[in-house]
């Protein structure tokens, strides 16, 4: 069992109704849960056990499970309700997001004002820091892993999938080449990191939610990581030269190629771009 005996005994039909596909990731799909006793809606993580080859796979979803039961109790984390294991499936009950991947708003909206871009912002880097804070690092920071509660304007940000975290104490090293292209650390490529790197992944992420553009890019793969080992800024193609000077000086901490000079999460809300009464414009870009 991946969950342990205890959970094979409850059947998730006897307690949900699952509904239409809301999305699909590498090891499962995600779909609209009713609640059988209440009504009230989820959204449950089908993981199926099929395509859980190798131990490592196995426990990188029992490390998601205790990692969501450690850090989920924050409002911008989604939560984990309860879980269920039959023959063929892991399935994760979680706080369903109905507003979509905070991804398909940037394209949706080109970019954000600073101000609204310093408010999803600040979020990012709180929930961050409360992962942080529990010795969890998330290595897979990117727009398409934080979803909106609602398709409104004042949705909440709650960051999703766990499946690639790690646990971290200060001095630890880590190896293992883990992330997406665009969002991962010149020291993760070099294969010795620690913590830090889920700072430059938050940088990537400011950078594309003011520009609209990832800032390290190329044709494929290799260029990519060529252009993220570089890590050039371009601080000149438009919109940045109406980019308040605090918002870069906020980018060009974080994208910083000294792992050890980068902010941590909690130095970073600390940045006057950040503070609430803080600096960002609330005018478009
Ligand atoms: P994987 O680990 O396989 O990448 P994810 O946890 O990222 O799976 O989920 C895949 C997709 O399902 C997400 O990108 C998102 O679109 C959708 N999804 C995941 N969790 C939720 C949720 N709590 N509410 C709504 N949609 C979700
Ligand atoms: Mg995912």
């Amino acid at each position: 069992t991946v969950l342990g005996e205890a959970k094979k005994k409850e059947k998730l039909k006897d307690h949900y109704r699952l509904g239409q596909v809301l999305g699909k990731g590498a090891f499962g799909v995600v779909y609209e849960a009713t609640c059988l006793d209440d009504n009230r809606q989820y959204a449950c993580k089908s993981i199926s056990k099929a395509k859980l080859v190798t131990r490592e796979d196995v426990e990188d979803i029992q490390r998601e499970v205790e990692v969501l039961n450690l850090i989920s109790d924050h409002e911008n984390i989604a939560e984990l309700i309860d879980s269920y294991e039959d023959p063929q499936h892991v399935h994760l009950i979680l706080e369903l997001c109905r507003g979509g991947e905070l991804f398909d708003r940037i394209i949706e909206q080109g970019t954000f004002t600073e101000r609204k871009a310093a408010d999803h912002f600040r979020t990012m880097v709180l929930v961050v820091d409360h992962m942080h804070q529990l010795g969890v690092m998330h290595r897979d920071i990117k727009p398409e892993n934080f979803l909106l509660t609602d398709k409104t304007q004042d949705a909440m940000l709650k960051l999703c999938d766990f499946g690639l975290s790690a646990y971290w104490k200060p001095g630890m090293r880590l190896s293992t080449i883990v992330g997406s292209c665009y969002y991962v650390a010149p020291e993760v490529l070099r294969r010795d990191y620690g913590v830090e790197a889920d700072m430059w992944s938050l940088g990537v992420m400011l950078y594309i939610l003011l520009s609209g553009l990832p800032p390290f890019w190329g044709d494929d793969e290799s260029q990519i990581f060529k252009s993220v080992l570089k890590a050039e800024l371009d601080f000149v193609t438009p919109p940045w030269p109406k980019i308040s000077a605090a918002a870069k000086d906020c980018v060009r901490q974080l994208l910083t190629v000294q792992a050890q000079s980068r902010p941590s999460a909690s130095e970073l809300l600390q940045h006057p771009w950040l503070r609430s009464q803080g600096v960002a414009a609330d005018k478009p870009l």
